[in-house]
Order: structure tokens, then C-alpha cells, then sequence
């Protein structure tokens, strides 16, 4: 059995025949699972003929877990990405009602998954209300684990509301109002600072041109402006490969030498307006994380929407990758679901592997397939002429078109 290992900057050391636990998901998450697996597996294989493979075992989460074990989230699931690093999941419904919390947010917050990466990029044939969708090609970093996000939060009239009223407007002098609702928005230099080293690092292994830190500063000074101050911080420990927007004009006349990042900052509110009318001025964004949420949904709705919309969160010690819709419960069991946003999660998955090979050969044949008008029915709803398959359909169109 090999296990995927870190290294000290948190990349993954990995074997040629690693382990990789899987949660197949609730609702649609298995009809999606069965379209994917073949899609990996032929990847592989044909990228590296026998001499890379993944060992895939299943683990349980949400639905499925509770019915076997009678636990959402039982300790094995969570060893065992503990033990073997990297994960790959389908959509976990939240139970509602219980009091049971979101099982996205506890994985996130029990392996510190710090980041959320999100690529954007257009798929070509894909509806998209965009003029020039082929300009938008993004990697969103959105830090994952501060910001209001923290779940530091009392309702309006509550003792402990009415309490920190008191507390404000007593020993600090701030002017609010007793009856006021609260939700802490927070900030830490080695929060914001790993989050921008991080998209960095990645910006500069991919020959990326920018970095842009998104932030809403000049009005929340401490917590999203000193995000903004101390991402410029972390730029200036990659010395001469990160240059700022002022250093690429004065030195470089505005066109930096091939492999320098260029590191920028917008404010929140124009950045929306500037990703739809010069989407090819950006290339990777780190921000916080409730602009990070706003941001990369909107983002994906530029290049057609979250069916085809991978995802990941990945921390120092683990990584897992995941799709970004739900489990929309009206099709479970249906075979009739677009399974897109698993499979390019499994190929962002090989890419942060090392195994670009095999994820190049994913992204180009699911390109083909949708080239060629193979469609699941909600892209074939909207492009003219398509054939609508089933989503097992869907995932052999791409096995098929996966060149050795
Ligand atoms: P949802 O499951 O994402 O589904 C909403 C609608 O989005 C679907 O009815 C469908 O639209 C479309 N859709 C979603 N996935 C699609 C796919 N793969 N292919 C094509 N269309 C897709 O959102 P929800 O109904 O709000 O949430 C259901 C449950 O999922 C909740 O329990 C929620 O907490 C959970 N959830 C989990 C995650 C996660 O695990 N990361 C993320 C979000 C939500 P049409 O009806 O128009 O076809």
C-alpha cells in the first residue's frame, strides 16, 4: 500500500501507485461516481501505460455513513484522509435539522483545508451569456478558513449579543446599538499570508502572468485591508520572481519578462465589473473568503455555469477535491446528471499530483465530447442540435476519446 506524503511546503510527494479514498456522495453522487471512475482510470492508463495507477477505496460520508454506521461522519472516513492525504468527493447533502453542521465545513475545518481552489475557464461550446467567453481562464484562491466565515456569531437580543454591545460600547467607546445582531469577521497575517503564497507558488509553476488580491480594504481596514497588506508581504519573500503592477511599468515599459508574476490588488466591487469587461487582464485571484464565494460563482457563471465547475480545497497535510454543485436530489438515481464537475475535479486532482499528463488527457477529450455535441440534458437543453445522453453515457464518450 503507498500512501501519498507532504513535504515541508506542504506539495504532495506521490507514488506511482498511490492509495486515494474516495466519498461517492449523496443524491446524484453515485450515478456521478460511475461516470468518473472509467474516466480517471483510462486517463491514467493510457498516459502512462501501466506504470502510474491509482488504487481507489471507498470511505463514507454523509447519507450512506449514516445509514451504515450511524454516523454522518464517522472517525474511519476522517483517518483515513488523515492517513492517505488526498481525497476524492462527490456532493454531501447537509442534514437538515439535528443540529448537525455542513460536512464540507467540518472536512475544511478538521484538516485546516486553507484554500479553495477554483480554475474557471471557458470549455468550448458551452452556452455562456459572454461576448468573449474564451478570454475568461482564472484560478480563484479563496481563503477558506477566516473571515465571517469563522462561525463567530450571536442573534440580535441574545445574552451573549447584548453582552458584547456592552463590552463595545463600554471599554472600547464604540457607537452600536444594543438590540444589534453579530458576526465576527477575522483576519491573521499567517491566514492571508499562506493563502497568497500559495496562489503565488501556483502562478509561478503554471507561467501564469499576474496575481491579483482581491479586497474589500478601504472600508474593512484590519481584517480585508490588512489581507491586502500583508499578500503583498508574502509577494516580497519570492524576490525578484514577483514583481508589483508600479515595478512592471517603470522597468518593463508594462510587459515583464516571461516567468516573473506580476502581483496585484483590486478593490471587491470593481474587480466584478473588470472579470466581465477584461476577463484577460487576470489570471490568478486570492482573496478572502466570503469574496472568494461571491467571486468564483459568478466567475463560473461566465463559462457556463457549476455543472462543469471543478473544485478543490487543499491544505498542507491534505488535499480534497470536490464537486462544487450539490446533490440535486431530483435526479439521484436518474443516470441523467451532469457528472463534468467530478470528473475535471479528478483532473485537477492528477494535475496537483504531478500526473499533468493524464489531466490534459481528461480536460481534451470531455473538450471533444462536448465539440461534438454528446451532451447531458442540461447543456443540451441550451445548444442547438445536441444529443442529449445519460450521464454514464456522457462519461464512456469521453473514455473513448481519451488518446493513448
Ligand atoms: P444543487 O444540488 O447544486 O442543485 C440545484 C440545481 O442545480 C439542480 O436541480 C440542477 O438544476 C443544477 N445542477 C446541480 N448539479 C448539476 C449537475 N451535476 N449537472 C447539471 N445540473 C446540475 O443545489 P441544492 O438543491 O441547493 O442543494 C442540494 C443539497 O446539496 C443540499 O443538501 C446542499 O446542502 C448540498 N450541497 C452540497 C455541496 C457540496 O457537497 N459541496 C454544495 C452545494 C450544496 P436543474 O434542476 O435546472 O436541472
Amino acid at each position: 500500500m503507498e500512501k501519498i506524503t507532504f513535504a515541508a511546503d506542504g506539495r504532495p510527494i506521490v507514488p506511482d501507485h498511490p492509495l486515494i479514498p474516495y466519498i461517492e456522495g449523496d443524491g446524484v453522487g453515485p450515478d456521478i461516481w460511475a461516470a468518473t471512475r472509467p474516466v480517471l482510470d483510462a486517463a491514467v492508463a493510457r498516459a502512462y501505460g501501466g506504470a502510474r495507477g491509482i488504487e481507489w477505496f471507498e470511505i463514507l460520508a454523509g447519507e450512506k455513513a449514516y445509514q451504515k454506521t450511524g454516523q454522518w461522519l464517522p472517525e474511519a472516513t476522517l483517518e483515513a484522509i488523515r492517513d492517505y492525504g488526498v481525497a476524492l468527493k462527490g456532493p454531501l447533502a447537509t442534514p437538515v435539522g439535528g443540529g448537525i453542521r455542513s460536512l464540507n465545513v467540518t472536512l475544511r475545518q478538521v484538516f485546516d483545508l486553507y484554500a479553495c481552489i477554483r480554475p474557471i475557464r471557458f470549455i468550448p461550446g458551452v452556452p455562456s451569456p459572454m461576448k468573449a467567453p474564451e478570454k475568461v481562464n482564472m484560478v480563484v484562491f479563496r481563503e477558506n478558513t477566516e473571515d465571517v466565515y469563522a462561525g463567530i456569531e450571536w442573534a440580535a437580543g441574545s445574552p451573549e449579543a447584548i453582552k458584547l454591545a456592552e463590552f463595545l460600547q463600554k471599554e472600547l467607546g464604540a457607537s452600536v446599538k444594543s438590540e444589534s445582531g453579530f458576526g465576527i469577521k477575522i483576519a491573521t497575517e499567517q491566514g492571508s499570508k499562506r493563502l497568497v503564497r500559495r496562489a503565488i507558488r501556483f502562478a509561478l509553476d503554471h507561467g501564469r502572468k499576474n496575481v491579483t488580491l482581491v479586497h474589500k480594504g478601504n472600508i474593512m481596514k484590519y481584517t480585508e485591508g490588512a489581507f491586502r497588506a500583508w499578500g503583498y508581504e508574502a509577494a516580497r519573500e519570492f524576490g525578484g520572481q514577483v514583481i508589483t503592477e508600479a515595478e512592471a511599468a517603470d522597468r518593463f515599459g508594462g510587459r515583464p519578462p516571461q516567468g516573473v508574476v506580476v502581483i496585484k490588488d483590486r478593490i471587491a466591487d470593481a474587480m466584478f465589473q473588470q472579470v466581465l469587461l477584461r476577463p484577460d487582464e487576470f489570471d490568478v485571484i486570492a482573496t478572502p473568503n466570503l469574496n472568494g464565494d461571491y467571486l468564483s460563482d459568478a466567475l463560473a457563471a461566465q463559462v457556463g455555469g457549476l455543472g462543469l465547475a471543478p473544485g478543490a480545497n487543499v491544505g498542507d497535510r491534505a488535499a480534497i477535491f470536490e464537486a462544487t454543485h450539490g446533490t440535486a436530489p431530483k435526479y439521484a438515481g436518474l443516470d441523467k446528471i451532469n457528472p463534468g464537475s467530478v470528473i475535471l475535479s479528478g483532473a485537477m486532482m492528477l494535475e496537483y499530483m504531478g500526473w499533468i499528463e493524464a489531466a490534459d488527457r481528461i480536460r481534451s477529450a470531455l473538450t471533444q465530447t462536448i465539440a461534438a455535441k454528446n451532451v447531458t440534458y442540461d447543456l443540451a437543453r441550451q445548444i442547438e442540435g445536441a444529443r442529449e445522453i445519460s450521464c454514464s453515457a456522457f462519461g464512456r464518450e469521453i473514455v473513448s476519446r481519451i488518446g493513448s
